[in-house]
């Protein structure tokens, strides 16, 4: 058992086998209580890859299943890959020639190559979404269906998406349309989420005033960094310490019952997983 007594689960974070910090990062995250991880993929063009079919959707999702396998040996507990597709791919792809259509078609094949791994292993879950940017009608359209199209993955294989989008606290309209595909909404986990949300799970960002926002709440939440691994941005986002950090805050605070929520109650709605079973 960890320094902490409890599992602590990051439940977004990036490992980059080929530039980053990779396993040291997650010696880090160990050394200060971490003991799970979701490990995401990074977006395609920051491993250089230029996709042009599902194939090379597999040479990215390859190098995050590796990570995970290392991330793992030097954990407490485990880590889980969740393998999808950035919905700013979108924009990349219009700016290589293709149009909307084409640009959602390879974007969908690319999610049924990460709902492959779900159903054959390794991977946990599957990750969709749409741009956090202003995009014009037919790109908005063609990434609403790439993300209704993870949510029938998701259905058929039997597994959690997780969503990049833009910011804002109620996705009802997105909860309704995974449930009308067959996904519960409980399946659904909006990242970089702030304490409130409607509809979809909240992955909160392990920043103090909306982890406040999300125990006042109540209701199931889990806690993530979004840490990039990105050497040239070492500051841009949270340290892969932030998470087991910001639990011992809160257990500090007496909020013990809030760090269950969010790392052994949730994730386990969410993802079937077992933070505690699965730590030594
Ligand atoms: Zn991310």
């Amino acid at each position: 058992m960890n320094n902490l007594n409890t599992p602590v689960l990051d439940d977004h974070l990036h490992l980059d086998p080929v530039n980053g910090r990779n396993t040291e990062a997650v010696e880090e995250f160990a050394d200060h209580g971490g003991t799970h991880l979701l490990v995401l993929n990074k977006p395609s063009w920051g491993l250089g890859i230029e996709v042009e079919d599902a194939g090379d959707f597999r040479e990215v999702f390859d190098l995050t299943i590796t990570a995970v396998a290392d991330a793992t040996a030097v954990l407490d507990g485990r880590a889980w890959p969740v393998l999808g597709v950035h919905p700013a791919l979108i924009s990349q792809l219009l700016d290589r020639g293709y149009d909307p259509a084409e640009a959602r078609d390879l974007m969908q094949a690319g999610l049924e190559v990460a709902a492959e791994s779900v159903a054959e292993g390794p991977a946990l879950a599957i990750k969709s979404g749409r741009p956090h940017y202003d995009v014009d009608a037919a790109v908005w359209e063609a990434s609403n269906d790439v993300m209704k199209y993870a949510f029938e993955l998701g259905a058929e294989v039997g597994c959690a998406v997780q969503l990049h989008t833009e910011g804002g606290e109620d996705f009802s309209d997105v909860a309704e349309w995974a449930e009308d595909r067959g996904l519960s909404r409980e399946r659904v986990v909006k990242h970089y989420s702030g304490g409130r949300m409607e509809g979809p799970v909240p992955s909160v960002l392990a920043d103090k005033d909306e982890l406040e926002r999300a125990v006042e709440r109540g209701e199931p939440f889990m806690m993530e960094t979004d840490f990039i691994d990105d050497p040239d941005r070492p500051g841009a986002v949270l340290g892969p310490k932030t998470v087991p950090r910001r639990v011992r805050w809160l257990l500090e605070e007496g909020h013990d019952e809030a760090v269950h929520t969010a790392h052994v109650e949730t994730p386990g709605r969410v993802y079937d997983i077992d933070t505690e079973a699965t730590l030594d």
